[in-house]
């Protein structure tokens, strides 16, 4: 037997560390926190995703009295570009989530279904999504999916 370990990587930044371009991404992912429909969990998630020609796209979580019903912020927004955009790759993708006292101090990772769908986008276009995970303590910096979704499965996998 052999042990593996795998290595992931990511950074923590300030604000003030990111680029111009990450830092509006990262706002525009907490101001759509407003515009999430979060009425049983009050837990308002936001994503603004960029695309290859400069757009934003947002997403907010939207809740279902039938809870399957419902779908997490980073899908709304992927979903929505991709079928609104289907030709512009995603260039990065941020996340923000707040509660009824406003942006949660620690960041929030996608769920394992966002994850392989962010995995999809990526193995579409052909090259990384970048992550950014917004709280008040700071910004967690990702630069593919793949370091969140070690082991993954992709389209290649079962040819
Ligand atoms: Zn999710």
């Amino acid at each position: 037997m052999k042990k593996v370990n795998l290595n992931i990587h990511m950074e923590f930044c300030t604000l003030d560390e990111l680029s111009e371009e990450e830092k509006t991404l990262v706002l525009r992912a907490a101001e759509a926190t407003q515009n999430s429909y979060a009425k049983y969990s009050h837990f308002y998630v936001g994503a603004a995703l960029l695309l290859a020609n400069g757009q934003i796209v947002i997403g907010a979580n939207q809740e279902n009295a039938a809870f399957p019903s419902g779908l997490c912020a980073e899908r709304t927004a992927i979903f929505a570009a991709q079928a609104n955009y289907p030709d512009l790759p995603v260039r990065m993708l941020a996340i923000a989530a707040s509660d009824d006292r406003g942006l949660r101090q620690e960041p929030v990772s996608p769920c394992g279904a966002c994850r392989q769908v962010i995995l999809e986008i990526e193995d579409r276009y052909q090259q990384p999504v970048e992550i950014l995970l917004y709280g008040e303590s700071g910004v967690y910096r990702i630069q593919s999916i793949k370091d969140l979704l070690p082991l993954s499965f992709v389209d290649a996998n079962m040819h």
